[in-house]
């Protein structure tokens, strides 16, 4: 995989900066800056390295904003702890967790908390628990809230695909080789709907299109002009 990137440098307000370079058989052009501060561009086969690099440099503002928001962000420590006033990401916005005792057992957005209440001691673990489950609850009405509303932007394929929400390791989604059924990461509940909506529409054109090729990215970018926005976006905020 490693032979697919070549190393190039590039001055960008007046920075050296280095940055891999992909060919696919995209038909645009994306750049991709990483939370470790790795800069992708992904180039069509065809386009030459002076076209990149005039993209580049066109955007390379935005190139370095984002290099600089990532120095500064220090992301939510992985390793939750599940005690009050930890935050956790919901829908694009972050949380802090409420922990109450109560007589039945309870989860819910109270402003800016997750509220979570449950009779006897407060425990992370009971909290974990409760919190685990609200958040599949939560992820897989949304997630099939949307399916069912973006799939109207896809006369031509019939019925929406069957869902299954579940957490998956490396991807947000995948589409059965028939069609007729996607796959959703739980995870995805933590990011803006609008990042949702993204995975959801690329997922729903590989009904049609079921490999990467310039087709698919036509018909992306024809259901969704905006794509490559938020798709930089979910790969930001989502580290
Ligand atoms: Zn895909």
């Amino acid at each position: 995989m490693a032979g697919d990137f070549t190393a190039h440098r590039i001055e960008l307000g007046g920075q050296i900066v280095p940055y891999a370079l992909k060919r696919s058989p995209r038909k645009t052009l994306s750049i991709t800056v990483f939370p470790d501060g790795r800069i992708l561009a992904v180039a069509p086969m065809s386009s030459d390295l002076e076209a990149i690099e005039q993209r580049l440099r066109r955007r390379g503002r935005w190139v370095l904003r984002t290099k600089r928001e990532f120095e500064q962000f220090r992301p939510i420590t992985p390793s939750r702890q599940y005690v009050p006033g930890e935050t956790h990401r919901y829908l694009g916005r972050q949380f802090r967790l409420l922990v109450e005792q109560s007589l039945r057992s309870d989860v819910a957005i109270e402003g800016d908390r997750i509220a979570i209440r449950y009779p006897g001691i407060r425990s992370a673990e009971k909290t974990k628990e409760l919190l685990k489950a609200w958040f599949q609850r939560q992820a897989r009405q949304i997630l099939l809230e949307r399916l069912a509303s973006l799939s109207r932007a896809f006369p031509e394929i019939g019925d929406a695909p069957r869902l299954t929400v579940r957490k998956l390791t490396k991807r947000w989604g995948s589409m059965s080789q028939d069609g007729m059924h996607m796959l959703l990461n739980t995870r995805l509940i933590e990011a803006p709907v609008d990042c949702i909506d993204y995975v959801i529409i690329h997922e729903l054109c590989h009904v049609q299109e079921p490999h990467h090729g310039p087709s698919f990215f036509e018909l992306l970018e024809q259901k969704l002009p905006n794509w490559e926005r938020r798709k930089n976006r979910l790969e930001r905020i989502m580290v």
